[in-house]
């Protein structure tokens, strides 16, 4: 089945931008996940129309509670790019290969947890680890900051298990190869070491936005935001990729030579200055295409 083809009901209205964001570090604060600092490019968002896509190692149950704070109902993406949730009410047809989740049509296209599990299970006996499912509740509280509510959501992995490395660096690297040969791979997170299918935030992101480009029948820009390893494909696979500062670790190195936007503040305050600045420079490059 393929998606929808643009109908009079799907034609675009706001401007032709995607905001793709990582949430830990990046739109949340590192220590205390909030992001009051990001309030007034959130608002100019909203405002304008413009999608903002949360693109996150968390699972989709911790998106409910965080996407009605954010006041956000645009897809989003979990799990490191191991699905795309799309809300049914927005996306009239679902595409090929969805499965369906309450409201949402799910693209999926990492692994299962199940799967994840059974395959990791040889390696943990040549090597140090302890995956989300062996930590307790104190264990977690202490290495997230998370709160029960918010650790019993987390818990809801369907795929991905992040781990803690307790080996050498060396073997970290043995493990990583072992990983890749059983048809998986891992991710460096700001906290966790993720193990998951073969996919990444960036492929996630192609796909969504071909989808967009599908149903809209329009090319789509998109600024990408993140802070950490893990967003690197992502950043890749935008058009104007922005690194938020971390008071954690130091900024990732992007594969290409494309100009990056290197936030000048940490976490949502940097997220803040960013995204006001890239959406100015969007609307003023469109208006002068409009009228030239
Ligand atoms: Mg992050």
């Amino acid at each position: 089945m393929s998606i929808a083809t643009p109908t009079s009901e799907s034609r675009y209205h706001a401007p032709p931008l995607l905001v793709v964001t990582d949430l830990d570090g990046t739109l949340l604060d590192h220590f205390s996940y909030r992001f009051d600092a990001a309030g007034d490019a959130l608002q100019r968002l909203q405002e304008l129309g413009i999608p903002l896509i949360p693109n996150t190692s968390k699972t989709s149950a911790e998106l409910g509670p965080l996407r009605r704070a954010l006041a956000i109902e645009a897809p989003f993406i979990v799990e490191n790019g191991s699905a795309i949730f799309l809300p049914r009410d927005s996306f009239p047809l679902p595409p090929g290969g969805t499965t369906f989740s309450q409201d949402y049509y799910v693209v999926e296209l990492g692994l299962g947890y199940r799967e994840i599990i059974d395959r990791l299970a040889p390696l943990r006996e040549r090597f140090s680890f302890k995956g989300y499912h062996d930590l307790s509740d104190i264990e977690l509280e202490q290495l997230t900051g998370l709160d029960q509510e918010q650790l019993a959501r987390s818990r809801q992995r369907r795929f991905s298990e992040p781990l803690v490395w307790q080996d050498s660096e060396t073997a970290r690297s043995t493990f990583i190869a072992e990983v890749e040969q059983s048809g998986m791979q891992t991710l460096q997170g700001g906290r966790f070491l993720h193990v998951l299918g073969r996919t990444d935030k960036g492929l996630a992101l192609d796909r969504l936005r071909t989808l967009y480009q599908q149903l809209y029948g329009q090319q789509f820009t998109v600024i990408a935001l993140g802070d950490s390893g893990n967003d690197v494909a992502m950043l890749e696979a935008s058009d104007w990729p922005v690194i938020i500062r971390s008071p954690s670790h130091d900024p990732p190195h992007l594969g290409d030579n494309r100009p990056v936007t290197v936030s000048r503040h940490n976490g949502p305050e940097g997220w803040n200055e960013c995204v006001l600045a890239l959406v100015d420079k969007f609307l003023n490059q469109r208006g002068a295409i409009d009228h030239g």
